[in-house]
């Protein structure tokens, strides 16, 4: 199976799930963690494992033979990211802004075009016992964290359950990260940002038609506003983990909650288990997964 554990909002406890279902559950079987949340990947500070491989990623950047080119403008035409700009006798091309689509060396009429290879960050595997890191790391100041996503997915390993970390929000690279997820967790907190970014989120993930369920990080006691939606919405609450000094205090020191308070990595395995059957359930149905798994 493939997980994504997602936040529309950052901050929410989305790695603190993600490292916490994967120890867990490597406890018990194989596991890849994805930490696709390249501008910040920081799952491997509460994991701790050894790296042992390390490649760049790189994106093909257009690079102007201007002995060919005769200037008719037409790559400036086809890129959509304005990354290229044709002047009566020079071209102008932007790396900052190119998404290495290849689109304007495909079409240039002269063959004027040749690709260059720009680095814009780096994919790193790690690996202890039963289970697997693999981490993207956008270069500081790149913006372009799809293909670094991309590179750190081509590792997945089907062998092994896959937990993707998603980087919050709900923007491309978000959608990057969960395509072609067999479930997505989304994680919130119970508070009017928290509810207002879970909903754009569950937005997105729907649209997608990738099911999902939430796990509510910092609950209190009483059913709040976030309770609410997810009940009128058909979202199946799957865990709720309370706001508790003890569990602040572990994570500020980045000690994982299955190893600071051992009760917790049978509630993560269950919170696996319970994914599980929705997804075999969805699958067995030929429907996708039903509302009524909700709590
Ligand atoms: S499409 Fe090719 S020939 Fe035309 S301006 Fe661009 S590089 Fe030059
Ligand atoms: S590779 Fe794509 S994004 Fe980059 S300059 Fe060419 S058309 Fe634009």
């Amino acid at each position: 199976m493939i997980l994504s554990v997602a936040s529309g909002k950052g901050g929410t406890g989305k790695t603190l799930v993600a490292t916490n279902l994967s120890l867990a559950l490597s406890s018990k079987t194989r596991v890849q963690l994805l930490d696709c949340d390249v501008e910040e990947p920081n799952d491997n500070l509460f994991l701790r494992l050894p790296i042992s491989y390390s490649q760049f990623v790189y994106i093909p950047i257009p690079s102007i033979d201007e002995a060919k080119c005769t200037y008719c403008g037409k790559c400036s035409e086809v890129c959509a990211y304005n990354a290229i700009a044709v002047l009566p006798q020079k071209v102008l091309v932007f790396p900052e802004l190119c998404h290495g689509c290849g689109a304007c060396s495909y079409l240039c009429p002269e063959e004027a075009i040749v690709e260059e290879g720009k680095p814009v960050g780096v994919v790193e595997k790690g690996k202890r016992d039963n289970l697997e890191l693999v981490q993207g790391l956008l270069n500081v100041g790149e913006t372009m964290a799809p293909p670094v996503i991309r590179a750190v997915k081509k590792y997945v390993d089907v062998g092994r359950e896959v937990i993707i970390d998603v980087s919050p929000g709900t923007s491309c690279p978000v959608v990057e990260a969960i395509e072609g997820s067999d479930f997505c967790l989304l994680v919130t907190e119970p508070t009017p940002f928290g509810l207002n970014d879970l909903a754009l989120a569950v937005e997105v993930v729907r649209k997608m038609d990738i099911p999902c369920g939430v796990v509510i990080n910092r609950a209190g006691m009483e059913e709040g506003e976030t309770e609410r939606y997810c009940r009128e919405q058909g979202l199946p609450i799957l865990l709720r983990i309370p706001l508790d000094r003890e569990i602040a205090a572990l994570y500020s020191r980045g000690i994982p909650l299955v190893e600071g308070m051992l009760q917790w990595r049978e509630v993560f395995y269950e919170l696996f288990e319970k994914i599980s059957a929705m997804v075999d359930g969805g699958r067995n149905s030929g429907d996708g997964i039903k509302e009524e798994h909700q709590e």
